[in-house]
């Protein structure tokens, strides 16, 4: 895994910052900084915009370096002998992205003796174990707002494809073959439809003023907070405050909330229940939301019509995970990619850029962003986790 680790450190050539700083400015220290990014291979090296790998680290080593930081960047985050597990030890800051994400659990936070801030280059921090950084006094913060309308655009895209059965309807291109009965017997128009969306923040607020111009009959969400009447008038929306209830009512269901205690396998057994029979389920916001065996046998029994989504509760999902290969009773409404919905090349563009600023701002001992800030001071911070 060594030779996948592109590190340099203080020992590179460039000059240290520190001797044009005072002692007590906390920006003058060269510090560890470790960044866990997958692998891009190949197109990561053709393409220097897919700058959340390792090959590209974010666009950000020769600034760190050229103030004396030492960047430690690699994609091994599993187990004792991972690159994680042996840098998180001295590391002050540590980078992740939730589409690789290096579990920062409360055992391996244990280990980090000098570390003061989990940075999430992307949105969604529930890889962090936010009560053991809060314990520890270790900030969390993360790039909000950076990716939500690329998610929310995919989710559009996702509602679509599982309405109008299109992915059974590619494959049958593909094979040859042309039987439109066999595709049309399960397609339908997005038009009249009911979408309710579970969490109605940047994402589900977003995904809900893109399907009003397709005529919907009605948007319904539940969230903890109501949203602003003037906000809920634009988009047609409507607050129901039992979650059973709303899931009852719509022909497609979305989940935009993040993943904390409170929503961890929350579409269970026995919510799918209330779920109209046939009905469609999108996820974007994290796999463990969902439950995985609930869902493919509700797909299997034809009881939810389709599942799509981009998020797994492992990832990388494992070959054999369920939603790899699950289908409805017709052999489709599987609508599962990789993660990447929110890594779109223009949304790398922003995190990166993000995540930046978050670290200038950490340097020179600046207050960061209120909304980026997910644990502070000890404390959860950020609502959308719960903070009260
Ligand atoms: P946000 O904070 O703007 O909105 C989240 C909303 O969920 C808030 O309104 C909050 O009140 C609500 N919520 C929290 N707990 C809830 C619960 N138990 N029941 C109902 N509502 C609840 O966040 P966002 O920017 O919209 O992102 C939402 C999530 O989407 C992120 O936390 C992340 O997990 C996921 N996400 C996924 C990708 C991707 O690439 N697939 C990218 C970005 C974000």
């Amino acid at each position: 895994m060594l030779s996948r680790l592109a590190t340099r450190s203080l020992a590179s050539s460039r000059p240290l910052a520190r001797s044009f700083a005072t002692p007590q400015q906390s920006w003058s220290r060269g510090m560890k900084i470790l960044a866990i990014f997958y692998s891009g291979g190949e197109a990561a090296k053709q393409e220097p915009r897919l700058l959340g790998t390792t090959e590209n680290q974010l666009g950000i080593r020769d600034w760190l370096e050229s103030q004396g930081h030492e960047y430690i960047v690699s994609e091994s985050k599993e187990g004792p002998n991972s690159d994680l597990a042996k840098h998180i030890v001295d590391a002050e800051v540590v980078i992740t992205t939730p589409f690789h994400p290096g579990y920062l659990t409360r055992d391996l936070l244990n280990t980090a003796k000098n570390l003061k801030l989990c940075l999430t280059a992307g949105v969604g921090s529930d890889h962090v174990d936010l009560i053991a950084a809060s314990e520890k006094n270790i900030d969390v913060l993360e790039v909000t707002g950076s990716n939500v309308t690329s998610v929310a655009e995919h989710v559009v895209m996702n509602i679509l494809l599982l309405v109008r059965n299109f992915v059974p309807a590619h494959e049958m291109i593909e094979r040859g073959d042309w039987q439109v009965s066999d595709i049309a017997r399960a397609a339908f128009d997005l038009e009249g439809k009911t979408v309710g969306t579970i969490g109605a923040g940047r994402i589900g607020y977003r995904v809900l003023e893109r399907l009003t111009p397709f005529d919907t009959k009605e948007h319904l969400y539940y969230d903890f907070a109501s949203l602003p009447a003037e906000a809920e008038k634009k988009v047609r929306a409507r607050r129901v405050a039992d979650l059973k209830d709303m899931v009852s009512q719509c022909d497609v269901v979305t989940v935009n909330a993040p993943l904390h205690e409170g929503t961890r396998g929350l579409v269970n057994a026995d919510l799918l229940k209330h779920f109209k029979k046939g009905a469609y389920l999108v996820n974007t916001a994290r796999g463990a939301i969902c439950d995985r065996d609930a869902v493919a046998a509700a797909l299997k029994s034809g009881h939810l019509s389709g599942y799509a989504g981009d998020v797994w509760n492992v990832q990388p999902a494992p070959k054999d995970h369920p939603w790899r290969t699950m289908k409805n009773p017709l052999g489709g409404g599987n609508g599962m990619t990789p993660h990447y919905s929110g890594t779109t090349l223009d949304a790398q563009a922003r995190y990166a850029a993000g995540t930046k600023a978050i670290l200038e701002n950490y340097f020179k001992g600046k207050a960061q962003k209120p909304e980026d800030t997910i644990v502070k001071d000890g404390k959860i911070f950020s609502k959308a986790y719960g903070a009260k």
